[in-house]
């Protein structure tokens, strides 16, 4: 049997056997989609400072300049769809086989295939509101014609997105709701991401500690690699269909 084939009917066996699954995900899962990993080459931060575009500190001295790059970057990801590797993980919930994805990216592509609880660490870059007043401010008005920065029409205050820019916090509230989600795990299945990256790097190590499984889908080996229950070399958007495959 090779080695693929052996690790994913691992795999479902663990997914089978576990009480309540969960999947954490990370910048790989989503380029298969078009959209590069922001820190690999050819990804954003090859071509933009994220200090300059992508930062707290940024945001409040040069918000034209931010939203600029905010512009761009919302019309690429707008531009793309879900993989197979989100559809799978989508449908992997409605069967019961997953209770919720802990995601690191912003794309919303995980919502877009049909995935119900996500937990997004870094937030949404289609949600937006208003840094003075907190209104929040719809999406559908900003398009490339809109003035930078975006203003808040009440209170002439700057508009942002609602995800967490490089010197901001993970929000309290998502935080909480993925150690919770985390707590009550028993397998976690990690694709695309390769735990370097805390506070999510911490949930696979927490939820082994207490008795649960770690499955990893990765291209190459990971923070998590010498933890992991079941590891499969290979792309989330082929293997994770697999997976649904062997389970149904
Ligand atoms: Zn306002």
């Amino acid at each position: 049997m090779d080695k693929l084939k052996s690790g994913i009917e691992q795999a479902v066996q663990l997914i089978s056997n576990s009480r309540c699954a969960i999947a954490l995900t990370g910048a790989g899962l989503s380029v298969a989609s078009g959209i590069p990993d922001f820190r690999s080459p050819g990804g954003l931060w090859s071509k933009h400072d994220p200090e300059k575009v992508a930062s707290i500190r940024a945001l409040k001295a040069d918000p034209a300049t931010v939203w600029n790059f905010l512009i761009d970057a919302a019309a690429m990801i707008q531009s793309v769809e879900p993989n197979a590797g989100h559809e799978a993980l989508a449908q992997l919930e409605k069967s019961g086989g997953i209770h919720g994805v802990i995601t690191q990216n912003i794309d919303g592509l995980h919502q877009r295939a049909g995935s119900m609880n996500v937990i997004e660490f870094h937030g949404n870059c289609s949600k937006f509101y208003c840094m003075e007043c907190f209104s929040p401010f719809p999406a559908q008005r900003i398009t490339p014609q809109v003035d930078l920065p975006v203003r808040c029409p009440q209170c002439d205050g700057v508009v942002r997105p609602d995800l967490v820019f490089y010197g901001e916090q993970i929000p309290q509230e998502a935080y909480k709701a993925a150690f919770e989600l985390a707590d009550q795990s028993d397998l976690v299945i990690v694709a695309g991401t390769s735990g370097d990256v805390v506070p999510a790097s911490l949930i696979p190590p927490r939820i082994q500690d207490a008795g649960g499984k770690i499955i990893e889908i990765n291209m190459a080996p990971s923070a998590y690699t010498s933890l992991s229950d079941v590891c499969i070399r290979g792309r989330a958007e082929e293997v994770l269909p697999a997976i649904v495959q062997n389970l149904s």
